[in-house]
């Protein structure tokens, strides 16, 4: 069985899919002979730790440093060529063409099996002043040395950050650990893309609460140069901003430079088309990674996420393929956390834009605002989950977080029950771990899942802020007092939710009557209250919490 395995395995790009894909084939393939190429000086470095290196807070470069070429010829008996670029591949003599970058030297490797991992490249949109010096990207090591470098012989003061992504993010709260003045330019009126604007705009408020300036809904329309190391950047609606530094984070695009030219099909998104087992077009010839085309889980159409985990397991599974398993990629749904500040920000499955934007009208929405555990265990803290989920059978589509801590832990048990195609109630039925320092008896999983049956059981109908007032809106804010006093919504009647059932009579018959509290829990009681009373209410989802940042 092993003799009719490929023999000679070529993998070009050796990081996050190519590294992954060549320790896999080693552990399934003992007598195959592999070789990485990568045209970097690294292999298998950390590219998700670069902006942390920028930012000081890994402060040694080995660090990132995941294998290098020793490791991988001592402990797998596999060879890297570093600093060695892939020209071409001949499909019908199964070679490809590399040079030595740094002799310059040329020759042709032989395959039975190739794997492409290239990754992707930054966008440098070809915009008036790009090529400026001081206008940098992030992708590799050697790129976040020659940041720091620019930072220190300029003493860098000010930067903008082009893009509010998650790249974008982790590089604003990096420039301004090292104490510079950093703004974001965002095209979109929203951070973090993935996310809906209201949990968008939690985020931002932090930004701005960490001195981050936003200018949101604005292209950058070129750049000037000032004196030596300083940098004038022009946005679409006529503004100015001065900086010391300009981050590009606005994207990738997939490297298919290789596969184009050897005539490889491409997918519609402009990524290398590969089947479930990560095989190209060419039957010899795998590709994985920020390179390719991959389906989306959640609405089955081509997408391309560039996201590490994706790419290791895409690595994994092409190597399974190689060698004869029947592995495949499931797709993917998105998930992804970032750190903004002391926030965990997460998400996985479908936002509710994008369900919107695909026409789907059978799903719903609650918020919740538990704390990450018991909350009379010192440290709690709150933190804002949305679920999104279909009507007609409590399937979960979506969620995102957005706290200090325990964000990703309930983000990962979700995305694991959406995998499984899990329900609303499997959420509320979950049997997850809890001491009053980790979690609460009733895990927020747990509440997010009940939340979700009680509305789909009719037992507490829901409304959203959103939701156009009529005539005969009235809203009952069924707080204390004193919260009320804090803010409340215009013209809403306060009757604590202690005192409700003995003042029944001040509320208003006949009305489309909102009932809502800080959070919902209080406007779940008083919706109980009056429902078996026989007084029809709603619930505002998330209540008065969630209600700033509704736009
Ligand atoms: C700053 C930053 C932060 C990130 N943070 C996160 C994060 O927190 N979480 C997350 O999930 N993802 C993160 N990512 C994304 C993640 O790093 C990528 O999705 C992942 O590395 C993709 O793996 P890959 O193997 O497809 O490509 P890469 O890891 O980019 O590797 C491709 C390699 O191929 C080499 N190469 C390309 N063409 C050739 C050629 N012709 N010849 C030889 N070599 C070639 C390149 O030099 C490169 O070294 C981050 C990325 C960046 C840049």
């Amino acid at each position: 069985m092993k003799k009719s395995l490929p023999q000679r395995i070529l993998i070009v790009g050796g990081v996050a899919g190519g590294a992954a894909c060549a320790a896999r084939l080693r552990r399934l393939h003992e007598t195959a002979e592999i070789s990485i190429f990568d045209r970097g000086p690294h292999v298998s470095f950390a590219n998700c730790g670069l902006p942390y290196f920028i930012g000081g807070i890994i402060e040694d470069e080995a660090d990132l440093l995941v294998a290098d070429a020793k490791l991988f010829r001592e402990r797998f008996n596999i060879q890297v060529h570093t600093r060695t670029d892939v020209l071409s591949i001949d499909r019908e003599s199964r070679t490809i063409e590399v040079c030595d970058l740094s002799t310059g030297e040329k020759h042709i490797e032989a395959y039975d099996a190739l794997v492409l991992s290239p990754g992707a490249t930054p966008l440098r949109p070809p915009l008036p002043g790009i090529d400026l010096p001081g206008i940098f990207t992030l992708r590799n090591i050697p790129d976040s040395e020659t940041i720091k470098k620019w930072m220190e012989e300029y003493h860098t003061t000010k930067a903008v950050v082009v893009g509010g992504g998650f790249i974008g993010l982790e590089m604003a709260e990096n420039l301004a650990h090292r104490g510079i003045e950093v703004s974001i330019i965002e095209m979109l009126d929203q951070v973090m893309p993935p996310l809906d604007p209201e949990i968008a705009a939690i985020v931002e408020e932090h930004l701005r609460d960490h001195g981050v300036h936003l200018a949101l809904g604005d292209g950058v329309a070129g750049f000037e140069a000032l004196e030596a190391g300083r940098l004038i950047v022009k946005t679409q609606s006529g503004k100015s901003h001065e900086a010391d530094i300009v981050i590009l984070a606005i994207g990738v695009r997939p490297e298919t430079t290789l596969a184009k030219n050897s005539g490889l099909e491409i997918g519609s998104r402009g990524g290398v088309r590969v089947d479930e087992q990560m095989r190209t077009s060419d039957p010899k010839i795998w590709a994985v990674g920020d390179a390719v085309e991959v389906r989306d889980w959640n609405f089955g159409f081509d997408t391309l996420v560039p996201l590490a985990g994706p790419a290791a397991r895409q690595g994994r599974i092409a190597a399974d393929s190689i060698c004869g398993r029947a592995s495949t990629f499931r797709g993917v749904q998105g998930t992804a956390i970032c750190g903004v500040f002391d926030l965990q920000v997460a998400a996985t499955g479908c936002s509710e834009k994008a369900l919107r934007r695909a026409g789907d009208q059978d799903f719903e929405k609650i918020y919740l605002h538990p704390t990450q555990h018991a909350g009379y265990y010192p440290g709690a803290k709150r933190m804002h989950l949305k679920l999104l989920f279909r009507k007609s059978d409590g399937s979960i589509l979506g969620a995102q977080g957005v706290g200090k801590d325990g964000v990703d832990r309930r983000i990962d048990v979700i995305a694991m029950a959406i995998q499984k195609r899990g329900t609303v109630y499997d959420l509320a039925e979950a049997e997850l771990c809890y001491a009053p320092q980790f979690g609460g008896a009733k895990d927020p999983i747990n509440f997010a899942g009940m939340i979700a049956s009680n509305l789909l059981s009719g037992d507490m109908p829901l409304v959203h802020w959103t939701e156009p007032t009529t005539p005969s809106t009235t809203f009952l804010d069924v707080r204390e007092p004193s919260e009320f006093a804090q803010g409340h919504a215009e013209g809403a009647l306060n009757i604590p939710v202690g005192e409700l059932r003995h003042r029944l009579s001040e509320l208003p018959a006949d009305r489309d009557l909102r009932v809502y509290c800080a959070v919902g829990q209080r406007g779940y009681l008083a919706t109980r209250l009056l429902i078996q009373r026989g007084i029809p209410v709603r619930n505002i989802s998330g209540g008065w919490a969630i209600a700033p940042y509704i736009r």
